[in-house]
Formats: structure tokens, sequence, C-alpha cells
């Protein structure tokens, strides 16, 4: 890990260290010796103890316990899980994901339930907040016992106003405002992402992407997004919609796409395209299992990946040619980011290496051979909790750094 990503706020020296000795020991897996944090962060061995005794006065932080039987290795240090809780929320096009977790990013309790972001922000809200409400209770806490929340929606996001900047799937929700509207509501600290910023923390904290600073995170949904990690630190982009690479143009004169341009790669290798190419095939009369779903209409792309797993040629043959688009995309990424790592993740990145082999493939012929040969290409690990997991950490790092700010 070499670079911390989350921004802290100003302040002394010794306070900036001790954010960085706080993200150190949170990202640091099975903890870290004061030691080797004097050593990595170039501090002296007195002022790394200072600061430790800080947090563990706070309560933050603990010795693990984890030394050897002889007593000789340094002793590590880790998060305490008991110092709080947090919400990791994942508002999807379809679903919503919650996720109440201890401070040292342990799932304690999750909920997903069917959701559809058109029906607004108001709708999406309440049904999110009556989820949060029943969760909090059943296990036996009030919401001011709750640090922090984070919450990601699937659209560009401006982080100062926490509103959604411009959303083709998600029409109401322009200029709505979702982080005030959730702190009124709960009086807890409340952060809004992008869903495939947060898909790149979490795969980078917890996932396939450890301790990897330079990543992307390609969410395959019903639309397409990226989630991109530059040096450590989220790239968002002047005005919040930098990863919108689903409204990448593919094919000049390609099909029609919800944000009004043609051929996008979202209208050719999103979750949409891909029912659209399964509900086309029925109509054309071709074998596929995909017939006995009826009406054709309610085909979805959840539908082609289970008929994929089950051998159904037609719907494998369209999650390869979505992974060859895909891999296009991806390769013009590598070109431009020159990333350590791509991870893909997403309902679609569900069925696996029948959709990550062909985009390894494309990148490893398209993209430039020095790029191509230091990117590692892979699923995400972490599968449908990438984004809430994501949420967790962007909800603790809120939560901690604030009380170790104090
Ligand atoms: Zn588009």
């Amino acid at each position: 890990m070499s670079t911390i990503y989350w921004n802290i706020p100003g302040g002394s020296v010794k306070n900036l260290n001790k954010h960085a000795i706080l993200d150190r020991i949170r990202f640091t897996p099975g903890g870290i010796s004061r030691v080797e944090l004097a050593r990595q962060l170039r501090l002296t061995r007195a002022a790394v103890t200072s600061i430790v005794n800080d947090l563990e006065a706070l309560g933050l932080v603990q010795e693990s316990g984890s030394q050897g039987p002889s007593g000789r290795k340094p002793v590590d240090l880790e998060i305490n899980p008991s110092s709080g809780h947090v919400l990791g929320i994942d508002i999807g096009s379809t679903h919503v994901t919650v996720v109440l977790s201890d401070a040292s990013a342990r799932v304690l309790r999750e909920w997903e339930e069917p959701l559809d972001v058109t029906r607004g922000p108001q709708t999406c809200l309440d049904q999110t907040n009556r989820i949060v409400q029943t969760m909090v209770r059943e296990h036996h806490l009030e919401m001011n016992q709750v640090g922090a929340a984070g919450v990601g929606v699937p659209g560009p996001v401006c982080k100062d106003t926490g509103r959604v900047v411009s959303a083709p799937a998600m029409p109401g929700w322009e200029n709505y405002p979702v982080q005030e509207v959730l702190q009124d509501m709960w009086h807890i600290p409340v952060t809004l992402s992008n869903d495939a910023e947060l898909g790149a923390l979490g795969e980078w904290a917890y996932g396939a992407a450890r301790g990897e600073p330079s990543l992307v995170y390609i969410k395959v949904g019903h639309g397409v997004g990226a989630g991109l990690l530059v040096d450590g630190q989220i790239y968002r982009g002047v005005g919040g919609t930098a990863g919108e690479i689903g409204h990448t143009t593919l094919y000049e004169d390609g099909p029609p796409c919800i944000c009004g341009n043609r051929g996008c790669l979202e209208a050719i290798a999103g979750g949409r395209a891909v029912a659209q190419r399964g509900r086309e095939g029925v109509r054309k009369g071709l074998q596929t299992r995909l017939a006995d779903i009826q009406p054709v209409e309610s085909i979805t792309f959840r539908d082609v990946i289970d008929a994929a797993r089950r051998g159904d040629l037609l719907s494998q043959r369209i999650l390869a040619d979505t992974g060859q688009h895909l891999g296009t995309a991806v390769a013009n990424l590598v070109n431009l980011f020159n990333p350590g790592m791509v991870v893909i993740g997403g309902g679609i990145s569900q069925i696996g290496d029948l959709l990550i082999e062909p985009i390894r493939q494309v990148v490893q012929r398209r993209s430039l051979r020095a790029a191509s040969k230091t990117v590692r290409i892979s699923g995400a690990l972490l599968g449908r909790r990438s984004t809430s997991m994501g949420a967790v950490v962007e909800a603790l790092s809120v939560y901690m750094h604030q009380l170790a700010g104090r």
C-alpha cells in the first residue's frame, strides 16, 4: 500500500500522522506493528508510540495479541472491532443492499431486497430507511449509536453537495439532496458516492485488489460504470462524472442509448443490452432455453446468465460477445490509465470466466504491450458486496477520522 486514499483534513503534523497511522492499521491485513509503522511512514518510534497511545485511549486501536509464542515478534496493532458501528448502503438500479458492520468492517447484518430506482428518490430513500431502522433495532442499537453511513447510487455524484449530478438511468434524482435528506432522517454523518467508485474502494480494501494503488473497477450490471483509483485516490474528475465508461462510444452508428447518444458501451454490453439480445433470439425462433420464459418481454440479463450456466448456447454466445465488447473498452482504459489491476464486478460478472476470459484476450490483443503486460484482470472477490463494502469503508473513514481528529 503506497498511499492513503482518505482526504485528510488540515491540522498539525502530529494530527496528519495520526490519520496516516490509523489508515495503515485499518488496511494492513492481519495488523501492523509499531516498528513497521515507524519504518513505513518514516517516523521515529517515539512519535509512533505517542500517536498509538492516543488512538488506544480513544478506544479505536488495540493490540492484536497475535505475537508468536516466544513473544519476540513485535506486537501487532489492529482496529478495535467494538469501537463503533457503521452502515454501508448500495442502492442499485433494481436492488438495495444494506450492511451493518463493526469498526473492523466485519459484517454483522446484511439485507438485500428489490428496489426500482426509477421510482425516484423519495420512494427509494423511504424504502432504504425502513430497512435501516429495522436492522438497527434488531441489532439492539439506537440510530445514534451508528457512527456514519456510506451510500452508493448508480450515477455520478457531486461529493461537495451530496447530490446526484446527472444520471440517465435515475429519473427524478438529478440534484435531489440525497445526503442532506438522509442526515436529517438519521442525525448521523452520511456520505454519497457513485456505486462503481465504492466498488473500487471495497475491492481495494478487502477484495481482489488489496493494496493495489492504481486500479479500475468496472461494474457491469443494468448499466456499465467504472470507479478509478489512481495512486490511492478515487479520481472523480472536475464535476464527479469521471469513470462513466458506459457512455463512451464503441460504435458511432450503434444502437441508441438511454443517455441520448448512439453506440455507447452500455447500449451494447450492459444488462439491458444482454436482455434485449436474449429476447431477440427468442423472437427469431432460435433454439434457446430462454424461449421457456413468458412473456418474452420479461426476460432479464439474470435469465440469460442462468441459461448460460445451464449450457444454453445462445446465452453463452451473448455473454461471450459482451465480454468482447467490454474487452475493447477495457483495452482503451488500460492504454489511458495504465492501471495495475482491472476488477470486473456487478451482476453480469457473476458468470465468471465466460465474461472475464474474452476481456483478458481482447486487452492482450488491443492495448499497448507495455500496459497489457503489467495489468491483472480479475473478477470481483467480494462479488455482490463490492459496493456495499466500499460504502462501509467510506462510513468508517468518516467516523474514525472524526473521532481521531478530536
Ligand atoms: Zn450512453
